[in-house]
């Protein structure tokens, strides 16, 4: 019987197995917002549910870093299409998941 260690022996948190993965970051932005009409955005709502915390706040506008960005499409379906761009990063830069 294998006394070696199993990786399932401890309690995984969330944090620990998203710190697993790997960004490549692409120089180019693959998400943009506008800074000077954000009318209509759902400011807080961005700053709330991206999984990334890629939105703050500063005063009354929101600030976005995409650098970090789970490419999980949320803020793309919350924002009006007029005042989002929003595409998945270059071939082979972005977010790379590791599940091990
Ligand atoms: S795609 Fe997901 S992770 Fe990336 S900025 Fe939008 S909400 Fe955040």
């Amino acid at each position: 019987m294998s006394t070696q260690a199993s990786p399932l022996d401890k309690p995984l948190k969330l944090e620990d197995l998203l710190q697993r993965n790997i960004w490549d970051v692409d120089e180019d932005p693959h998400i943009e917002i506008p800074m000077d009409d954000q009318e209509g955005l759902r400011k807080r709502a961005l700053v709330h549910l991206c999984p990334a915390g890629c939105y703050t706040m500063i005063g009354d506008k929101v600030l976005f870093s995409y650098e970090g960005c789970f490419e999980c499409g949320l803020c793309r379906v919350i924002t009006p299409e007029d005042k989002i761009r929003w595409e998945y990063p270059k071939s082979g830069k972005g977010i790379q998941y590791r599940f091990t």
